[in-house]
């Protein structure tokens, strides 16, 4: 068995001007490589922020994160991609009038000469979509493609950077149907480690959820 992510007592409180608000009351939480993880409990228990501080957005008040084995430091998103944890959000951070390839390889490295950059980037997004089994079309305009397509796209974003955890915050909320059946697909067919916020009890049986996290 080897752990990916671990974090122990983690408190998390935010200031508001009506007082602070609680929203990690010491949690715990261990994440076994390869596993598909579902974080489950009401609204406001503590899920986004939970995986928020995993991806380094915000940083604890107290407690500590391992990733890989190493305690992590400083809480940052760059940080967290170094390690290998990617993260899609609820909103997607894609630039809907460029092409899929463009939106993943953009992520990372700074352009060259375009020309020659083109050829191989789309040659890097059909390799890693083959390795993957995650069919996207390098071309697309992103704005064009589906809700799913584009969630498709933002998982690809996170592989090509090197993530071997991959974060999905409530990926099923608001999809029609054609989105829903795409986005399973792709995290069914993933290979990797996988920690989803998500209440939807179909999508998590059809993706074969193998561990439960309850926040309270
Ligand atoms: P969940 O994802 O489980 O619904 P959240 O992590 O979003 O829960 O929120 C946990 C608690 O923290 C809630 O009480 C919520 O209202 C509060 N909260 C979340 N984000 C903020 C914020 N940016 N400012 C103030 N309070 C927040
Ligand atoms: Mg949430």
């Amino acid at each position: 068995m080897s752990i990916i992510l671990q974090a122990e007592k983690l408190y998390k409180e935010y200031k508001t001007s009506s007082g602070a608000v609680n929203a990690l009351n010491g949690v715990d939480l261990s994440i076994e490589k390869g596993l598909f993880y579902a974080i489950i409990g009401r609204s406001g228990s503590g899920k986004s922020t939970l995986m928020n501080v995993l991806y380094g957005i915000h940083t604890p008040a107290s407690g500590e994160v391992f990733v890989k084995g190493e305690k992590v430091t400083k809480f940052d998103p760059k940080e967290a991609i170094r390690r290998g944890i990617g993260m899609v959000h609820q909103h997607f951070m894609l630039v809907p009038s460029f092409t899929v390839a463009e939106n993943i390889v953009l992520s990372r490295e700074p352009k060259k000469g375009i020309l020659c950059d083109r050829k191989e980037e789309r040659r890097q997004v059909a390799d890693l979509s083959r390795e993957y089994g995650l069919e996207v079309n390098p071309d697309d305009v992103v704005g064009d493609l589906s809700v799913g397509l584009q969630q498709r796209v933002e998982i690809l974003k996170t592989l090509y950077r090197g993530a071997d955890v991959l974060i999905l915050d409530e990926p099923t909320n608001n999809l029609d149907i054609e989105s829903i059946e795409i986005i399973t697909a792709t995290i069914r067919d993933y290979a990797g480690t996988v920690i989803a916020i998500s209440h939807d009890r179909e999508f998590l049986k059809d993706t074969g959820i193998e561990r439960e996290i309850l926040l309270e």
